[in-house]
């Protein structure tokens, strides 16, 4: 598996950078999990987005869904020019008054995400589990030729995600807050909190992201690496992981 990080900043972006977005691609696919402001112009120097097989959506934060409208308008003009011929898949919870914005006439299908579903995607297992958001958020798990890749979304340090223990080759989970500031907002976690959840998932490796618009970024490396003994990745744009 390839992660590559198309976006880590948490609610809004930085000058020139994006909010929450990746690409995960494996010798058969080519995934997007999260579309927030600015993925798409960090996805082109990757991959063309006619090449994309699937997008998932955590929650409908803006942070994680600001891009996706003008990706189902670029998959309009890929039918156009005849570079894709079937819908694009997006997958997300079904919410009431977003789950129906990505249904865009032939051009995309929204295809509801229920928690305890199994879905495999030519060989690519993809299971979920509810975390503690204040809007509903689905954490994921990708399981493809015998590695594991954990993509938390948003969540709280009262999420249950148990059901993902046993050694994830790696976890991306979001490090809102510094060490300090625990509780600062609900729903979110810090560094601490971060390399925790490691822990308990007993993750490979932490890629820590969704960061906060103060302070030292840094440092929530370090601080999680106080309780956490695996190799921990900062995230930042077109950072690329292989495992
Ligand atoms: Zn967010
Ligand atoms: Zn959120």
């Amino acid at each position: 598996m390839k992660l590559t990080v198309l976006g880590c900043w948490g609610a809004y972006p930085e000058a020139g950078e994006a909010t929450s977005g990746y690409l995960l691609q494996t010798g058969r696919h080519k995934v997007l999990l999260d579309c927030g402001s600015g993925v798409l112009a960090n996805l082109w120097k990757h991959v063309s987005h006619e090449q994309i097989d699937a997008v998932f959506i955590s929650h409908f934060h803006h942070d994680h869904t600001a891009d996706l409208g003008c990706l189902l308008y670029a998959s309009k003009f890929a039918f156009a020019f005849k570079k894709r011929t079937k819908p694009l898949p997006v997958y997300a919870s079904n919410q009431p008054g977003r789950f129906k914005e990505l249904t865009f006439g032939e051009y995309s299908n929204g295809i509801e995400i229920k928690p305890d579903a199994v879905l495999n995607l030519d060989g690519l297992k993809i299971s979920f589990a509810p975390t503690v958001h204040d809007a509903y958020n689905l954490a994921m798990k990708f399981e493809y030729a015998g590695k594991v890749l954990v993509y938390t979304g948003d969540l709280g340090p009262a999420s249950d995600l148990s059901r993902f223990e046993g050694g994830a080759d790696l976890l991306i989970t979001e490090s809102s807050l510094y060490a300090h500031e625990t509780g600062l907002f609900q729903g979110h976690l810090t560094s601490v909190e971060a390399a925790s959840l490691a822990k308990q998932l007993g993750a490979k490796a932490l890629l820590l992201s969704h960061f906060p618009h103060i302070g030292e970024t840094a440092n929530l490396a370090a601080e999680a690496s106080r309780c956490y003994a695996g190799k921990i990745y900062l995230a930042k744009t077109n950072l690329t992981v292989e495992f």
